[in-house]
């Protein structure tokens, strides 16, 4: 989706569109370990308008996403469906870049280069922002058993769990320290 900014109204102007979000599955799958698939299209709710020179878009996302559970190494799908908003500036004149530049970066803010924006990558960075830091196919997925590899959400094994890997011993901790 491409927005020619002379045609972004100062009123609020609401649309919804699909955004082919694919070159994310690329960009991702260089990774030897890839935590997520992504869906090739991105259901878009936005609502955008300028104020000055700024453009201030918000809305929403929606897409069927698949993770590499980081525990028990199953694949699993999930939804996500997230709430976004941010803020693009134009691009300060050469002259007065540096200060504004770091300025810039502290506050989060992006800039607008051209007449049109594209929203294909503004949208894989909210994607990518949205996702959670470790994929895990459940808050409770009891992972792989450190000695015999059976999947432990699916069948129990004759290994004792107090033997178990000492990495897996802070989370049995963290488990107890919760109630
Ligand atoms: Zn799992
Ligand atoms: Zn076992």
């Amino acid at each position: 989706m491409k927005i020619p900014v002379d045609e972004i109204p100062q009123s609020p102007k609401e649309i919804r569109f699909s955004e082919n979000i694919e070159e994310l599955n690329e960009l991702y799958r260089r990774n030897t370990n890839p935590d997520f698939d992504f869906p090739p299209i991105l259901a878009v709710d936005l609502i955008y308008y300028r104020s000055g020179a700024d453009i201030f878009f918000n809305g929403n996302f929606r897409g069927e996403f698949t993770g590499y559970c980081g525990r028990c190494l199953e694949n699993y799908s999930f939804t996500l469906d997230k709430a976004f908003a941010f803020v693009l500036s134009p691009e300060p004149a050469k002259s007065e870049r540096g200060a504004e530049e770091l300025h810039g970066a502290e506050l989060g803010l992006s800039y607008y280069s051209t007449d049109e924006i594209e929203l294909a990558p503004l949208m894989a960075e909210q994607v990518m922002l949205a996702l959670p830091t470790r994929p895990l196919c459940g808050d409770d997925c009891r992972g792989l058993c450190a000695k015999c590899g059976v999947n432990l959400n699916r069948e129990s094994c004759a290994c004792s769990t107090e033997s178990g890997d000492p990495r897996m011993a802070i989370f049995r901790t963290l488990k107890v320290g919760r109630k």
